[in-house]
């Protein structure tokens, strides 16, 4: 079925009580009123019916359609997914980084594996003057270690210095 053929389906029936109507006033019999009344309701009601299909088919379409979106969107993911992999940094942080065997760990191309698991790809950015990573869309943040920085700062360029961490501000 095809909402082609339920529209046409639904002419038919519009034009079956059009041609109906003008019939009852030249009755005269009661009984055959009687009986083109009931046609007249039950042409009627099948439109209502028809009405409920189209909107039940439609519904159908739509899901059809989210469905497609979806399958597409999961054969999109799992084609990402083979081209990256777990990184474990020597702080302990797992990172997601490219599969190619060309590819350096330590790349800009660091993605959070939290994210990751997500289905998502959110990309960890330097937080400047800090050896601290962040990732913008779960606010995780990750460590290199001194020996791993050397490594970073080929590729990030302006080399992250140590934090400063332990100040103590004396209240008086
Ligand atoms: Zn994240």
């Amino acid at each position: 079925m095809t909402t082609q053929t339920i529209v046409k389906l639904s002419n038919s029936i519009r034009d079956a009580i059009v041609k109906i109507r003008p019939l009852y006033k030249n009755i005269q019999d009661e009984d055959d009123k009687i009986i083109l009344s009931d046609v007249m309701s039950n042409l009627i009601q099948s439109q209502g019916y028809l009405s409920d299909i189209q909107l039940s088919y439609q519904q159908v379409l739509d899901d059809n359609e989210t469905a497609r979106k979806r399958i597409m969107q999961y054969e999109q993911w799992a084609e990402d997914l083979s081209k990256y992999k777990s990184f474990r940094l020597k702080s302990g942080c797992t990172i997601i980084i490219p599969k190619e065997p060309d590819s350096s760990p330590y790349s800009k191309e660091w993605y959070c594996k939290h994210c990751f698991d997500n289905k998502k790809k959110s990309l960890f950015q330097p937080e400047l003057g800090t050896i601290t990573f962040i990732c913008p869309g779960c606010n995780k943040t990750i460590f290199v270690t001194d020996d791993e920085l050397e490594e970073v700062q080929k590729f990030y360029g302006t080399p992250p210095s140590r934090p400063i961490k332990h100040i103590q501000v004396d209240p008086n």
